[in-house]
């Protein structure tokens, strides 16, 4: 709920005498009478969020109902329909233009219903993506969600974070921040921590974080200056953005088919007319009352509802399974999916790391104890060992916990941890190895740091003792940092360091599936920041650490489904290559015995490169570049490519995908920004899930289309060839109508809910150059609009041979028709599968329901006096609704037949 502030959030501003911009950083965080380390007190925030309210803007108001309502009008369907009650006004068939009007305002409303349903769905599921924010508050390092941030919180930003509210800065580490949102400007800037004069420019106010910008390099802190509608973005722009239409290619593409349908028809009618005119002896009246009938008739009115409504029902059903579509269209593209590209760690593995081997140039250690738990011991050559003995290890565990920004604690008698669960497995080893981080941590305080990033690959951090002397920690992928060691810790500094002995260490660890890196330490004389240069030599090297980080079981069997359904999975990973092929065994990929590496992508062009493609499944110690290289060979393979990614270097890869999914857990909100799909729980066996989902989705809008449009189709060639044969028309077109726009719609909204066909998975991946209208759908609908012409036609004739008056054979044609309708639903269910199963017997509740209502509907029809007198309907005998019942079976049965046949022919 929107909380009203109950001061003016001006005050935040009004008791700076200066802006924050023009202040030193330590006179902003005393005004906000805040510690960089503690934070605010969770009663300071409270009080903060009572006067300041939440860190919201307004949305932008939405068109006013009526507005939306009369919208619903401006349709060219509309305009023809009221072109026929016109029509049928001026030949005063004031039942006709009852009924057509009501149909047009009716029509009008399911619009408006259904599109204000599923915009609130796809509302509801965007609040799921709500972003959050790294603060710390109370001393610890939390995640919130950003619309509480208040004025005054501590905010730590990592590279790919979205900036959420106006920050003063107080620490900068190569922090560039893209401000285009706010100045228009798409190279970021680069910012640091002294003030400005107050007159700067928004664009050159380098020590402020706007909201709405991002980072996307470095790292820094600051304290948070505005909030909500105070902020720079708040002024500007005053509200958020309006929600996206629904809007889709397949949705647009029907659109234009609709409207490519209506004018069709409108011409066949005028050509009919002007033949009427001249060649047949029908009164003018009853030729204007057949154009009118047929429009009616060849129109789908319902099918814009229907489609729009399965889409969003899609939407939901794929949000419970915890992918979130951002962009409709990726509903449509998952169908067509033929390679998904997922990274390994967290993805495709649990993310659950823990330490279990240790190697320094002492000996080789074993760790025991299992989670985040700091309980456990350290052996060595199966003998369990004290660590105050070994030197070796209680260094390389000090390096692991300093070089280190994830937090442990104790709650509720679980621990519990913030930040990368790699660095977590690593405070908990060093919890072993008998150190207290806090304790630690206060001892060796951290001066200045090089933030992990996927392309150098490792992290350093500078600390110094209270003796004054300082050292830097280092810790990465073991080749980086072994490169970097001229010797080992604590031995001889004469002695070079055995490289290759190092290197091949590394790989064996790596080989058993574990996750291996590097530590190294350096002491160091000089003052002054850290920098790339000096950690690029003359390091000693800790040791190797060895982390397991299992598969996920349910990944190996998304896998597994994946190339069921033709799929090939590819895994790009950061990791060390041999790590990577011993996780790709046991996921189950298809081509481990090979794996590329960065290196071996830049080594190669783009035709060696799309030459190893198909032989290779594990591509190693990658960076985000060499990802958007993949995404590039596939796609010119014809590939249609998911890919995931969670970093802010992973965007152009994301955005290049046919389809981006981020993390949405661990993903940046840069990641989240280019990808199309959000992944709420970062596991793999989602992508599949969702895959599976948005090809049942695309099949229901097909079923729906195939469902529709043959009823359109069977009720004009009726009219046509009721006018070229120079009959009475078997159905008026107030009953036309009715079957539009009551009993269709009914039975063809059951399809938005239908499951997953069995064999779904064990398809290959639609073709994306596919269009809707196939084919095979083209000939369905033909086929079938033939079939109910000719039980229409079928029933009326039969009828009317047994004397009956043309109000009961015309009632006889509307309820074959329905009866048609009905079975040939069961027909469509599956429209690949066989329908004539028990699944397909049972049906679904929903399915039920619509036969029920709709059944009731034509007993009313049928039998109600007044529905007699206002559709000019009479009752029927048992005896015919057998033979109307005979009909509806008999179409199911030649449908079967025709799928057994096609089938057949396919193959
Ligand atoms: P994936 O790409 O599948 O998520 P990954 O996590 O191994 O796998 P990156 O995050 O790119 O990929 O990491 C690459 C390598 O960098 C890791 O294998 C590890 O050796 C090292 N590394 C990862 N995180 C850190 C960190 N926080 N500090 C130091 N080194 C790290």
């Amino acid at each position: 709920m929107n909380q009203e502030p109950r001061d003016q959030p001006s005050a935040t501003r009004a008791n700076l005498s200066q802006p924050a911009h023009a202040l030193t950083a330590e006179s902003v965080l005393n005004q906000q009478d805040v510690h960089p380390d503690e934070g605010l007190s969770a009663e300071e925030v409270t009080e903060r969020h009572e006067k300041f309210g939440r860190n919201q803007l307004p949305s932008a108001p939405r068109p006013s109902s009526l507005k939306r309502l009369l919208l619903q009008f401006d349709n060219l369907l509309i305009y023809v329909l009221i072109g026929a009650a016109v029509m049928t006004a001026a030949l005063q068939h004031w039942v006709d233009t009852i009924v057509i009007l009501a149909v047009v305002v009716v029509n009008a409303i399911i619009g408006f219903v259904q599109e204000g349903k599923a915009e609130s769905a796809l509302a509801a599921i965007r609040d799921m993506l709500s972003p959050t924010t790294s603060v710390i508050r109370d001393g610890q390092r939390i995640e919130i969600d950003s619309a509480d941030l208040v004025p005054g919180d501590i905010v730590v930003l990592e590279a790919g974070d979205r900036v959420a509210a106006d920050l003063r800065l107080f620490e900068a580490r190569g922090a560039k921040i893209d401000e285009s949102p706010l100045t228009g400007e798409s190279v970021p800037v680069e910012k640091t921590t002294a003030a400005v004069t107050a007159d700067a420019p928004l664009a050159e106010r380098t020590c402020i974080a706007h909201s709405g910008t991002m980072l996307t390099a470095g790292y820094c802190r600051g304290v948070v200056v505005a909030t909500g509608c105070q902020s720079e973005l708040g002024r500007i722009s005053g509200m958020i953005a309006e929600v996206e239409a629904v809007e889709t290619p397949l949705l647009s593409q029907m659109r234009q088919f609709a409207k490519v349908l209506t004018i069709v028809i409108l011409g066949i009618g005028a050509v009919l007319l002007l033949l009427g005119l001249a060649y047949s002896d029908y009164p003018v009246s009853e030729l204007f009352m057949m154009l009118v009938g047929l429009s009616v008739a060849a129109i789908p009115e319902g099918l814009p509802a229907i489609l729009t409504v399965t889409l969003a029902i899609g939407v939901q059903s794929m949000a419970r399974r915890n992918a979130i579509v951002r962009r409709l269209p990726a509903i449509e593209a998952l169908g067509s999916v033929s390679v998904i590209c997922s990274d390994k760690t967290g993805t495709l593995t649990r993310n659950e790391m823990t330490v279990r081997d240790v190697i320094t140039p002492k000996g080789e250690y074993r760790v025991s104890g299992e989670g985040y738990t700091p309980h456990g011991g350290f052996s060595k050559a199966d003998h369990d060992i004290s660590t105050s003995e070994h030197q070796d290890l209680l260094q390389l565990a000090r390096g692991a916990l300093l070089c280190n920004d994830a937090d442990a604690w104790l709650a509720e008698g679980e621990w519990r941890h913030t930040g990368d669960p790699m660095e977590a497995a690593l405070l908990a080893m060093a919890g072993k190895a008998g150190f207290d981080p806090k304790s630690e941590r206060r001892q060796y305080p951290r001066n200045d740091a090089i933030p992990f990033d996927a392309t150098h690959k490792f992290m350093a951090t500078l600390h110094h003792d209270h003796m004054g002397s300082s050292i830097v920690f280092m810790k990465g992928a073991p080749e980086v940092v072994i490169d970097r060691c001229a010797a080992c810790y604590g031995e001889n500094e004469e002695t070079p360091l055995d490289k290759a002995h190092w290197h091949e260490a590394a790989e064996k660890l790596a080989a058993s599936g574990r996750r291996v890196l590097a530590l190294a330490c350096k002491p160091r004389t000089e003052s002054g920041p850290l920098s790339f240069d000096e950690l690029d030599e003359g390091l000693s090297l800790l040791g190797l650490v060895g982390l397991i980080d299992p598969p996920r079981e349910e990944a190996i069997t998304a896998v597994a489904l994946c190339q069921q359904a033709g799929i090939r999975v590819k895994m790009i990973t950061g990791d060390h290559a041999a790590t990577a092929a011993a996780i790709g065994q046991q996921l189950g990929l298809k081509a481990t015995s090979q794996v590329l590496s960065g290196k071996d992508i830049e080594a190669m062009d783009d035709q060696a490169l799309a030459s190893q493609l198909a032989r290779v499944d594990v591509f190693a110690r990658t960076s985000p570049e060499h990802k958007l290289r993949l995404v590039r060979a596939l796609q010119a393979q014809g590939e249609v490519v998911a890919m995931t990614g969670d970093g802010v270097n992973d965007a152009p890869a994301l955005k290049r995908a046919d389809i981006g999914i981020a993390m949405g857990g661990k993903g940046t909100e840069a990641a989240k920004d280019a990808s199309e799909i959000v992944l709420a729980d970062d596991n793999f066996a989602t992508i599949a899930a969702a895959v599976e989902a948005g090809r049942t989705v695309y099949d229901n809008l097909k079923k729906a289309i195939v469902f529709l449009l043959p009823v359109n189709g069977g009720e004009s060639l009726t009219l046509i060839a009721a006018l070229a044969l120079g009959i009475t028309p078997p159905i008026t077109p107030v009953q036309l109508l009715w079957v539009n726009m009551v009993s269709s719609v009914v039975l063809a909204m059951t399809l938005a809910f239908e499951r997953t066909e069995p064999e779904t998975m064990r398809r290959p991946p639609r073709p994306a150059s596919e269009p809707i209208i196939s084919r095979f759908i083209l000939w369905r609908v033909g086929f079938v609009s033939l079939l109910f012409m000719l039980g229409i036609f079928g029933n009326f004739t039969l009828a009317q041979q047994n004397g009956a008056s043309i109000e009961e054979a015309r009632t006889m044609a509307v309820n074959t028709l329905i009866a048609m309708e009905i079975f040939y639903l069961f027909a469509v269910r599956f429209l690949h599968g066989r329908s004539l199963s028990l699944r397909g017997a049972l049906g679904t509740k929903p399915v039920l329901i619509a036969i029920g209502v709709v059944l009731s509907l034509q007993a009313m029809f049928t039998y109600a006096p007044f529905m007699e007198a206002f559709f000019h309907t009479a009752a029927l005998s048992l005896r015919e609704l057998g033979y109307i019942t005979l009909t509806g079976v008999g179409v199911l049965l030649i449908l079967e037949a025709e799928k057994g046949l096609l089938k057949r022919f396919m193959r």
